[in-house]
């Protein structure tokens, strides 16, 4: 698989040319979000110039052609996870809308006292919170899913939670904080022989494997369009059909009803049942441009080329003496969590700024998971298509260099206050 030119791809990020504290921009925070590319950028641009309009519902042209595009993105998500129907694909404001979507209207209407969630260690608090809301209004019990000490999930003590009274696993496809990549496959398939179902939490997978939700057998598939290339405030939530169609509405308001009195309401099918109001119109758009920027790039040829930056860092950091890296599971995503004996995270984040390298510090909305390592949080540098060989080899130079300052002599220059 041939890999594009990386200048090349480069060019299409305008962000990653900028300067920041008069140096080359190295932006390690891809977990957090990424960059975007310029077709994503047009896209959102040209609809507000040339195509403004509400989506579904006026007899004008403007109105028509945005619902075509709005909906020619949505066909582009189904192709994206391999969807059966587009009407499996529900926008979402992102990854967290689309499980409080699914915690209130299944959650709600099908769970009792007594029933069980299981969630794992690795869950980000977006795949947690919403559970634990949900069990307080209706008596269901949450367990969780354990780690061994690289950073794997238990699947002996998993096979051990499922029971008759599993109604729901809600599992991260890649940890957010670890870059642990769950073995999804054999989980859904463990729930669903123990008659569960499952909630897979793609945030972090989408821009990095080629997802597919029937391969999978997943029954809910959810990300945020900000991590794979395109704009925040949009996102997916992918549902088997006849389990939506069985679903009652979360949402009321326009757009998700087909007949209001003030008797009764007839809902929407859908997937506009799920989607109450006027939508982002130009998110769907720019996120659709970004999953055709991530379909253009062949799947191989990217994971070949994360995972070389990955282990030049692993490689890089195992060296430096005071550093110990945080997960070190079989199967890792472009994330490299580590914690320094000699420095605090945020001191190393700070270091890393000033030299134009974006790194993220802290527990990374993963507390339980922090808790469990004995750590209050760790240094966590994630990697992208468009990171290089040279950008990583100045973060790993960055850290040596520092591990050989004496405390006292870094000073951190608190400039910040810059204008951005
Ligand atoms: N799950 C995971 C694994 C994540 O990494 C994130 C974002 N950090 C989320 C859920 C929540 O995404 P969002 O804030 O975009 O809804």
């Amino acid at each position: 698989p041939i890999f594009p030119d990386l200048d090349h791809l480069r060019q299409q990020f305008p962000l990653l040319s900028r300067s920041v504290h008069g140096h080359p921009l190295v932006y390690l925070d891809n977990a957090a979000t990424t960059q975007k590319p310029l077709s994503v950028i047009e896209s959102v641009d040209r609809y507000y110039r040339e195509q403004n309009a509400n989506v579904h519902r006026a007899a004008h042209f403007l109105s028509a052609c945005t619902t075509h595009a709005f909906e020619a993105a949505r066909e582009t998500a189904r192709h994206f996870i391999n969807a059966r129907f587009a009407e499996e694909v529900i926008w979402t404001r992102g990854a967290t809308e689309a499980i409080n979507l699914v915690a209130n209207s299944w959650g709600r209407s099908q769970l009792k006292e007594g029933d069980e969630i299981v969630l794992s260690r690795l869950e980000h608090h977006a795949n947690i919170v919403p559970w634990q809301l949900l069990a307080e209004t209706t008596g269901a019990i949450i367990k969780v899913i354990e780690l061994d000490e690289s950073g794997n999930l238990d699947l002996q003590q998993y096979q051990r939670l499922l029971s008759q009274k599993t109604r729901l696993v809600a599992i991260a496809h890649i940890s957010n904080a670890i870059g642990t990549i769950s073995p999804v496959k054999a989980i859904i398939e463990l729930a669903h022989n123990a008659g569960a179902l499952v909630l897979v939490d793609g945030s972090q997978a989408v821009a990095h494997q080629k997802v597919d939700v029937q391969a999978l057998d997943a029954d809910f598939y959810v990300f945020s369009g900000h991590k794979v290339y395109g704009p925040t405030g949009i996102g997916i939530l992918y549902g088997r059909r006849e389990l939506m169609e069985s679903m009652p509405p979360w949402q009321g308001g326009g757009e998700m009803i087909e007949r209001v009195s003030f008797s009764g309401t007839r809902f929407n099918s859908l997937p506009f049942k799920f989607e109450a109001g006027t939508p982002n119109i130009a998110g769907a758009i720019g996120l659709g441009k970004a999953m055709e920027f991530v379909s253009g790039i062949d799947s191989e040829a990217m994971n070949a080329h994360e995972d070389k930056l990955r282990k030049l860092v692993e490689d890089g950091l195992t060296s430096i003496n005071d550093i110990r890296l945080i997960g070190q599971a079989k199967h890792k995503a472009p994330v490299v969590s580590f914690v320094s004996s000699h420095y605090h995270n945020q001191d190393i984040g700070l270091m890393l700024d000033q030299q134009g390298i974006a790194v993220r510090t802290g527990h990374h909305c993963a507390m339980p998971l922090m808790e469990s390592l004995n750590l209050n949080g760790t240094v966590r540098a994630s990697f992208a298509i468009y990171n290089s060989v040279d950008e990583v080899k100045a973060f790993v130079d960055a850290l040596e260099k520092l591990h050989h300052t004496p405390l006292h002599d870094v000073i951190v220059d608190m400039k910040s206050e810059m204008a951005c």
